[in-house]
């Protein structure tokens, strides 16, 4: 019923503040203790709901106390050599939504709560060109916020960037990309990398509705005791 104590970690609990979020509102009041206590998420929210912040508020806590690590992991982006190194952008977060509006809608809100995290966040979206969200992911990603066609095309140029060390992965509005024709590429996204044989990853799923390709790739990748949130 109120951050205070909903167990946050300092730093985020002060990026709430500075946000403005006085009070959790009902999505945010269910989700995020779910999400703190390691739960796969199904939830019904519409836009507007402050469901953004629900998963990301609970994730981003939930990875402060190894952000040193993570900042330290990175490749350094003045030594680095993309035919010799490993590998660029490695993300922990994987966040998938239908459009670019959103896509930016949701950047916009992980770069106010990441603040001060040493988490980095990243874009990327079809409808515009890729040299900058190429740039921008060669200078390290943690938290990677994608619609699903250039996600793909990322993922296929593979010394950029790589899933394997995902441990969260979030469908937002997946009725709406579902229904585009999107599945066989969700499929592909949720099968990459070795995220499904990990049993500490996470997936959260958020839709206004929720279609039987919706409940098929949830019984699919999520674990089978999911909480439902309405
Ligand atoms: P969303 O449903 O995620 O698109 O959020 C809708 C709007 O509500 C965004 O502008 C958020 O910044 C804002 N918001 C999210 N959580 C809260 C909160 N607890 N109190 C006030 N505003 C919020």
């Amino acid at each position: 019923r109120d951050f205070d104590d909903a167990g946050l970690h300092p730093v985020m609990r002060e990026n709430v503040r500075l946000c403005d979020y006085k009070v959790p509102t009902p999505i945010q009041a269910y989700c995020i203790p779910s999400i703190l206590l390691g739960n796969d998420i199904v939830a019904c929210a519409q836009t507007g709901s402050g469901k953004t912040a629900a998963y990301l508020i609970p994730i981003l806590s939930k990875l402060m106390g190894k952000a040193r690590q993570v900042a330290a992991n990175r490749p350094n982006p003045l030594t680095y050599n993309s035919t010799t190194d490993r590998v660029r952008a490695e993300p922990l977060v994987l966040i998938v939504c239908p459009t670019r509006e959103l896509a930016c809608q949701i950047f916009d809100e992980a770069r106010r709560l990441c603040y001060r995290t040493m988490l980095r966040p990243c874009v990327v979206y079809g409808g515009a060109p890729s040299r900058n969200q190429r740039e921008e992911l060669e200078k390290g990603c943690d938290v990677l916020i994608a619609t699903p066609g250039r996600l793909c095309d990322f993922m296929n140029k593979t010394n950029l960037l790589s899933l394997a060390r995902l441990k969260f992965t979030v469908i937002d509005e997946a009725d709406e990309m579902l229904q585009d024709d999107w599945e066989e590429t969700m499929s592909k996204i949720f099968g990459g990398g070795d995220a499904n044989e990990d049993a500490d990853h996470m997936y959260l799923m958020f839709s206004a509705t929720f279609p039987k390709t919706a409940r098929e790739l949830a019984r699919q990748y999520m674990s089978q005791d999911y909480v439902r949130i309405r």
